[in-house]
């Protein structure tokens, strides 16, 4: 018979550690990734840094006021990059934000010597973390940072066009009346202007996209109106900044959704940008393709078909971002 013991009727703690995300910048991304996270559950214990120390602190106890209504555990702020130590994923949204009419290419000198500082340190106190970076121009950036930090491909990526594929499938939604987790559509490319919609591939449910027929307004998914989609996709942040400054509940959604794909280890097929070896003719540059997300980060990028004008549309974007970070000298 097996005895019970007051030990074993009030098992101590759990022995394990607690799931741990840590965000780095806590402005108007970092903190609606950090909500959006707490209130999805993604990790027991997320935490924000920043430099300025008032406003990490405010905003991490502002969220933690609220965990009583969230799978989370903890939320802690500060400016020290030692509350980093241990995470498991690190999210990283550190940098100056687009000006009304910048494009994210333009940002790309200063942020690049922003992640010549702060990369060395969050590799230092959290060197098994898988690092997804947020900061634009997120492509440069990620491949900057895997240059630097020299970890394998897998564990430092980029959230792509994760959100720019959210966009086009909330627009063919509101075309179609279908729900948007019913349309499969992804956007690859740079997340910018030269990004690229992949629309020979798109399904609706798994109806193609070329044989949905008449759409609510009438119209058909001819080029005229793919063209029409797909600019609104590349011009809606300049829309959004335009009006309130930057853009962060749809992004803070996105690296959610990416976190959660990550330490559920959930093998999704998201547009995260990592570094491509002989994808369609393209290597060497960080750029967003269909690629299955899991516990290690980025893995399988998939081959979807392409027409030869989507191929030459990626081939393009490929090349704009690697003359980018020539230029900089990477
Ligand atoms: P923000 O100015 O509101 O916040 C940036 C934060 O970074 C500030 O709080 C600042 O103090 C902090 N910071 C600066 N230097 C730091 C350092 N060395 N260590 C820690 N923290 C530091 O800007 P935002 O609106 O939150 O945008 C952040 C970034 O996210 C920008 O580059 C923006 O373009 C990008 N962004 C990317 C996407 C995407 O889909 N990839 C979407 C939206 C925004």
């Amino acid at each position: 018979m097996p005895q019970t013991t007051a030990k074993s009727l009030y098992p101590s703690a759990s022995t394990g550690r607690p799931s741990k995300i840590a965000i780095i910048g806590a402005g108007a991304v970092g903190t609606a990734v950090a909500y959006a996270c707490a209130m999805r559950g993604d990790a027991r214990s997320i935490v924000l840094q920043d430099i300025n120390k008032p406003k990490v602190e405010a905003e991490a106890l502002d969220i933690a006021h609220g965990i009583q209504f969230t799978p989370c555990g903890s939320v802690e702020g500060s400016d020290d990059v030692e509350i980093v130590a241990g995470a498991d994923l690190v999210i990283i949204t550190a940098g100056a934000k687009q000006k009304p009419g910048q494009s994210r290419l333009e940002l790309a000198g200063s942020t690049v010597s922003l992640m010549k500082k702060i990369v060395p340190n969050l590799q230092k106190v959290a060197p098994n973390a898988v690092f997804m970076f947020i900061t634009n121009p997120v492509d440069v950036v990620t491949y900057v940072a895997l240059k630097l930090m020299d970890l394998p491909r897998n564990q430092v990526f980029g959230s792509g066009t994760v959100l720019d594929t959210s966009r086009l499938r909330y627009l063919v939604s509101l075309e179609t009346g279908v729900a948007t987790q019913n349309i499969h559509a992804y956007v690859a490319g740079e997340h910018g202007d030269s990004e690229v919609a992949m629309w020979s591939s798109a399904e609706i449910g798994n109806v193609p996209l070329a044989q949905w027929g008449p759409t609510l307004t009438g119209r058909t998914f001819d080029s005229e109106l793919r063209k029409e989609l797909a600019t609104e996709v590349v011009q809606s942040a300049y829309k959004i900044i335009e009006g309130k400054g930057a853009t962060n509940y749809a992004i803070g959604l996105s690296a959610s959704n990416i976190a959660s794909a990550v330490l559920r280890d959930e093998n999704r097929v998201l547009t995260v940008s990592s570094l491509l070896e002989d994808w369609e003719g393209i290597s060497d540059v960080c750029m967003a393709a269909p690629t299955l997300v899991g516990r290690n980060g980025a893995g399988r990028v998939l081959n979807p078909p392409l027409t030869l004008a989507e191929r030459d549309g990626l081939t393009a974007s490929a090349q704009r971002l690697r003359q980018v970070a020539r230029d900089l000298g990477f």
